[in-house]
């Protein structure tokens, strides 16, 4: 019941943000026309759509997130239902609202779909931002138009891949909550040192508190279940290159600890409490 519940939840949370991602496209278009959702950069790729897809999807992140629902395939069949709704608000927007230079509207003239034949028909895509370089696609509008709901729906499979490798407690239905975390740089040796307790225990906190050399971070973060209090430890690795850390996410782990060591965390001198840990597991 948790799981329907937090699904739709989910759900409710991505519509409205769809939502609000439709009337800020039709705006943008109304008012400064600037098409964002068929803007393309570089020309070949239609970016407008994907991040208008990333930002359509930010709805079911936190919905799913505050309410616990799985990223399953109710969730994905609701997530590409309301991707083709908020296309077809666009699209329906554009129509309703696009005015002829003799004053009438669209809708005065034509019917929807004839119109969206003739509008696909006669796109003009614009090179980065501003409308001064468009170019007139012709048909090949037929093509986009077909591309972009693909590129909309990408983003949102970003969220749901994201949501998908969130720590969740199967037990309870709830995803792990982030309490504390601690950044320890180090040598290659020091990170190993560390990775070769396999256990959060004692032990594996006297090597954290060694570190020693440099080149590398290591991450560590404590989380919990918000209903059993199950803890569990996460570790992210980083090295250091041309002055900017970059991530090593195979040597990424999560481990388990057989006895409770958030108090043995807390205790870490360095230890940071985590702000919006619901959100960060
Ligand atoms: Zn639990």
């Amino acid at each position: 019941m948790r799981t329907m519940l937090g699904t739709i939840a989910g759900l409710a949370g991505g519509l409205v943000t769809s939502l609000i991602c439709a009337a800020i496209c039709l705006a943008l278009q109304r008012y400064l026309e600037f098409s964002f959702f068929t803007l393309m950069v570089w020309f070949i790729i239609p970016a407008g759509a994907a991040i208008t897809g990333i930002a359509s999807s930010s709805g079911f992140y936190a919905g799913a997130k505050l309410f616990d629902a799985r990223a399953n395939a109710v969730m994905a069949l609701g997530m590409v239902a309301i991707a083709g709704l908020t296309q077809f608000l666009i699209y329906f927007g554009t129509y309703a609202t696009l005015q002829l230079p003799d004053g009438r509207t669209a809708m005065d003239v034509v019917d929807f779909w004839t119109f969206v034949k003739i509008y696909l028909g006669n796109q003009r895509y614009s090179m980065g931002h501003g409308g001064g370089f468009g170019v007139d696609v012709g048909n090949l509008g037929y093509v986009i138009a077909g591309v972009q709901p693909l590129e909309f729906l990408a983003g949102g499979a970003c969220t749901f891949l994201v949501l998908q490798k969130e720590a969740f407690c199967e037990k309870c239905g709830r995803y792990f909550r982030r309490r504390f975390a601690v950044s320890k740089q180090g040598s290659a040796a020091f990170i190993d040192a560390v990775r070769a307790k396999l256990t959060p225990s004692p032990d594996y906190f006297g090597a954290l508190q060694q570190p020693e050399g440099a080149g590398f971070r290591l991450n560590v973060s404590l989380s919990q279940c918000p209903e059993c209090s199950q803890e569990l430890v996460s570790e992210e690795v980083e090295f250091m290159e041309k002055k900017q850390w970059k991530a090593l996410p195979k040597l990424s782990r999560r481990l388990s600890p057989e006895e409770p060591v958030l108090s043995m965390f807390q205790s870490l001198p360095d230890a940071k409490k985590v702000a919006f840990g619901r959100f960060r597991s």
